[in-house]
């Protein structure tokens, strides 16, 4: 590679790699010296560039999908890049997504007419940087579109985050629904327990299944909800 290729690289003038190059004796020495630009091995100039902070390794373009549906609509995959996801503290809060749709006005068409319903679409899977997949059974809405200069365009979505929850492992999603129940289940029970006290019946059990109604309360697995169920309880203070 030529000099002016290592600038490029490092997004610095030409000068500034000669410089560099005088100034560090660790820099690699020309590959071949017929031209009257010297060239250089391209791996032995990366490396270089690397250790010395000139150059980061590309970290990528991250980008959260999500797989949205209303009645009014289809199901539809979305992906929405440099993606912001605020989640609420607070069960009466409000969850935001915010990010850069990847194309056009058809992908931004298709999120207002699966929101615009009274309940708000639903969110059957969401995968986002730094957070297990998310779901939450209905309430999202887009709350904000910018149109940037450079045509990409930027949307907002919100729902209420008591409805957030933890997706289910099938590749379709939703979220996984489950119940406190009155009392401690007893032996036969044969439900998946959850850290926060709850289970998710399954039809067979004998103490839970389709027969009985173990709820106490309903909630998305692995929400706010379960988030304060299974917070220890503070300590008492000495009096
Ligand atoms: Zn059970
Ligand atoms: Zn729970």
């Amino acid at each position: 590679m030529l000099l002016t290729e290592a600038a490029r690289m490092a997004g610095v003038g030409r000068a500034a790699v000669v410089n560099w190059r005088r100034r560090h004796d660790d820099f690699p020495a020309p590959a071949a010296v017929t031209d009257v630009h010297p060239r250089f091995d391209r791996s032995a100039v990366v490396s270089w560039l690397l250790a010395h902070d000139k150059i980061a390794v590309p970290a990528g373009v991250s980008s959260a999908t999500l797989v949205l549906w209303s009645g009014q609509a289809a199901e539809r995959r979305f992906r929405l890049d440099d993606p912001v996801l605020e989640l609420a503290d607070d069960a009466d809060g409000e969850d935001r997504l915010s990010g850069w749709t990847t194309d056009t006005d058809a992908d931004a068409d298709a999120l207002a007419t699966l929101t615009a319903t009274d309940t708000g679409a639903s969110l059957r899977r969401l995968t986002a940087p730094a957070t297990p997949p998310l779901a939450v059974p209905a309430g999202v809405r887009v709350i904000d579109r910018y149109r940037a200069g450079s045509g990409g365009l930027r949307v907002t979505l919100a729902w209420p985050a008591g409805l957030r929850g933890t997706a289910d492992r099938r590749p379709r999603g939703g979220t996984v629904d489950h119940a406190v129940p009155y009392a401690t289940p007893g032996a036969q029970c044969v439900c998946v327990r959850q850290a926060c006290g709850g289970l998710i019946p399954v039809p067979y059990c004998p103490e839970h299944g389709r027969t009985a109604e173990p709820a106490m309360e309903w909630h998305p697995a692995g929400g706010i909800r379960c988030t304060h169920l299974t917070r220890p309880a503070p300590a008492e203070q000495p009096a």
